[in-house]
């Protein structure tokens, strides 16, 4: 859809529920981010004139609101572009803090901004060797696997903290328990979490972890990552020495101003239950699904999950065409993970679950915002139904079509 034709149609109109994909920029995000687009358009570095004294102190002001959100320091936080440059950054710093140590554990339901990465790391001049946790049938990481895989060269484990196709939630501060047992830096891809659940970097006891802006109504090109201790990691961009020498580059001031404001919101979310009374909408929806949809069922329903997330599979229909239908309903939900909804490949992650190749091509995910309302969610319902039983008919027809 145009540019134009999607300004006709605000996003409050449409049924919304690819939040994992991506959120709508809060409005107090917006607000609060405007003069730093214009008028207070210092260098935080130019700390010898006003303008750079404003730019300055806005960007630890946002840095203390996110620090906030997530229980650490001020000084723990650098921010970056996002979760993808964040993941890269925890993955190839934990690497040059330690080059020697050529081991790294992960699993295989990461999102690709670590598989990738530590695809990278295998890789000369690297060379690490990289050993792939599997998942169980609820999508959760095996733990006896992760103590049976640590050899003495293992430097790094990364796993995330919760999934973004099926919302499943790892047992981070587990995995830590084994880590710090063994001298191995912990990074967690916290990208789908922050904002949706707690999540406090004290008490998960991981030395790296990833955020991103626009999971969580910041805007895009804006996140962050973690650093509980500098020895056992290395900036990978330098230049200026900006964020106190761990990632160069002119800071993204009103990008910043904008996580910071979205943190405080997030705050706000959680401590007013916000979690569970969106975790009752969740519920509401899949009762509904499950009335109204014959044979569907929930990926990761044995698992702990995110409160906003369902990741359906609705059997003998290609969920792709289900999104597609749905989209012209003005109704918006994915395939599996956003970025590989243009393929027809298989999701890895559900794949990692144990579902067949036509049981990950008939999943569709769906992702709920903070604000989401029950009857939001049961109109979902009732057109998912309708949609996924028009696509089974239509599939019947064309099968007795055949064999006439
Ligand atoms: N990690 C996870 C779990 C994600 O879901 C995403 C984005 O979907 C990323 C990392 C990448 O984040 P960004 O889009 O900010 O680069």
């Amino acid at each position: 859809m145009s540019a134009l034709k999607m300004s006709a149609l605000p996003y409050r109109q449409m049924i919304y529920a690819d939040y994992n994909s991506t959120a709508p920029v809060l409005k107090s995000v917006a607000e609060v981010m405007q003069p730093y687009l214009a008028e207070c358009f210092g260098n935080p570095a130019a700390d010898y004139c006003r303008l750079g004294v404003v730019a300055r102190d806005a960007l630890e002001e946002a840095r203390l609101n996110l620090a906030r959100l997530l229980s650490a320091n001020g000084e723990e936080v650098v921010f970056l572009s996002g979760g993808t440059e964040s993941c890269f950054h925890a993955l190839m710093g934990a690497y040059l803090a330690r080059p020697e140590k050529k081991h790294i554990i992960t699993s295989a339901v990461e999102h690709a901004a670590v598989l990738r990465t530590v695809e990278l790391l295998e890789r000369p001049p690297f060379n690490c060797q990289v050993t792939y946790l599997a998942v169980d049938r609820h999508g959760v990481v095996c733990l006896d696997e992760l103590a049976k895989a640590i050899l003495p060269k293992t430097g790094i484990v990364s796993i995330m903290l919760a999934n973004n196709e099926t919302g499943v939630v790892m047992p981070i501060a587990r995995i830590a328990e084994v880590c710090r047992q063994s001298d191995i830096v912990l990074h967690t891809d916290a990208v789908q979490a922050v904002g949706k659940m707690p999540v406090n970097f004290r008490e998960l006891d991981v030395d790296l972890l990833s955020v991103s802006g626009h999971k969580f109504g910041a805007p895009k090109g804006i996140g962050a990552l973690l650093v509980r201790d500098a020895a056992l990691w290395r900036p990978v961009v330098v230049g200026g020495g900006q964020e106190n020498g761990r990632r160069g580059g002119t800071p993204a001031v009103a990008l910043a101003v904008g996580l910071g404001q979205a943190a405080v919101k997030a705050d706000v979310f959680l401590s007013e239950n916000g979690e569970e009374k969106l975790l009752s909408v969740l519920e509401a929806f899949e009762s509904c699904l499950r009335k109204e949809i014959s044979g569907c069922f929930i990926n990761g329903s044995g698992a702990t999950r995110l409160s906003n997330t369902s990741s359906v599979v609705f059997g003998n229909i290609i969920a792709k065409q289900l999104v597609e239908n749905l989209s012209s309903r003005n109704i918006v939900i994915s395939a599996g993970a956003a970025c590989s909804a243009a393929k027809l490949d298989p999701s890895h992650v559900l794949r990692a679950m144990g579902l067949s190749d036509m049981e990950c091509m008939s999943t569709a995910r769906i992702s709920f915002g903070p604000n989401a309302t029950l009857d939001e969610a049961v109109s979902l319902a009732k057109a998912l139904a309708e949609e996924v039983n028009a696509l089974r008919n239509a599939a019947k027809d064309e099968v007795s079509r055949r064999l006439c």
